[in-house]
């Protein structure tokens, strides 16, 4: 297929575009660089610098894509909530000017980066596809009335859509000389935050709390291999159906704490990794993880790289060759 990869220059979004590669696809990436990198675009795939809402309709316009993936995006929490306008004009409004391209151009399918902050604070856990929509940030808010416009693009124009709810994307894609990873200038990560301090140039990590109702008293987490990620995007493209818009969360279901994943980290590195105290970050939910069995079922997804230490190995890998 000839696709068209938006924010592909980013970390979810360069990984799934070496995988669409590596599977015979067609790749133009499209994207502004204000927070990718150029040398994360796969080299065999073709480079569009532009912004979302006026370059989608100018490469789209050369007809002939098969399909969008969608991931360009802010997604900063903390950010959202202290300047909204970023996420309403950089997410809903640019998403909204790709969706009209999409239409004015037929491409028949698109497949959206959702999130599983689209939930908010979760009333039960595993959290289904069926739980309420009620996010407690803009960055969450900003991504669910994306996902409402694209199911009416797909009622009214016979748009074949997925969105993917990613709960914590993690690792890195490592393929011979191919090293693909979280590089945010604003890091907030858990996973790469402690390996800044396994690499020496961060000196402790912060535990945000230590008394929610979890086994050890930190949060927890469903951390998901990017690779696995980018697995569950060429899938979701094979099955999309014209006129619908169907919804898949993506986590392994299984959920590991804050403490776990800094153990992991020390084993991994062999590096003390000192861990400070702190009070609880705002906003933060204790317990998130993924019921991912209609993504199973529908799709035959499975995550395969879900111990980790694997994932927490691959990232130190990518970072080590920073
Ligand atoms: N966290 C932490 N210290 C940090 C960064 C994150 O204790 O320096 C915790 C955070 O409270 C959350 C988990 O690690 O429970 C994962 O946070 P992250 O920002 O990676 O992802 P989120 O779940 O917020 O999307």
């Amino acid at each position: 297929m000839k696709l068209l990869v938006t924010g592909g220059a980013g970390y979810v979004g360069s990984v799934c575009a070496a995988h669409l590669l590596e599977a015979g696809h067609e790749v133009v990436v499209l994207d502004d660089l204000s927070t990718g990198h150029r040398d994360a675009v796969p080299s065999d795939a073709t480079f569009v610098e532009a912004e979302l809402g006026a370059g989608a309709g100018e490469v789209l316009a050369a007809g002939g894509f098969d399909g969008v993936l969608h991931f360009a995006a802010r997604s900063l929490v903390g950010e959202s909530v202290t300047e909204p306008e970023k996420y309403w004009s950089g997410n809903v409004l640019a998403s909204f000017r790709l969706l009209e391209a999409i239409r004015e151009h037929a491409v028949p399918r698109l497949v959206f980066s959702s999130t599983a902050a689209t939930y908010g604070e979760p009333d039960r856990v595993p959290i289904p596809e069926s739980a309420p929509t009620l996010p407690t940030n803009p960055y969450g808010a900003s991504k669910l009335a994306i996902d409402h416009m694209i199911t009416s693009y797909a009622t009214a124009h016979g748009v074949a859509a997925t969105s993917l709810r990613y709960f914590n994307v993690a690792g890195a894609h490592v393929a011979g000389d191919v090293h693909l990873g979280e590089r945010h200038a604003v890091e907030t990560h858990l996973i790469p935050l402690v390996l800044q301090v396994a690499a020496g140039t961060r000196e402790s990590i912060s535990i945000f709390g230590d008394d929610w109702p979890t086994p050890d008293g930190t949060c927890v987490r469903d951390y998901i291999h990017v690779d696995d990620l980018a697995d569950a995007h060429l899938l979701a493209l094979q099955h999309a159906t014209a006129g619908r818009h169907d919804v898949y969360n993506l986590g392994s279901g299984h959920g590991f704490s804050v403490l776990e994943v800094v153990e992991a980290c020390r084993a991994v590195t062999g590096h003390p990794i000192p861990a400070v105290l702190t009070p609880r970050r705002a906003g933060d939910p204790a317990v998130l993880v993924a019921a991912s069995d209609r993504a199973a079922e529908q799709l035959g997804w499975k995550p395969s790289r879900t111990e980790l230490q694997r994932i927490v190995a691959d990232a130190w890998e990518f970072a080590r060759g920073r």
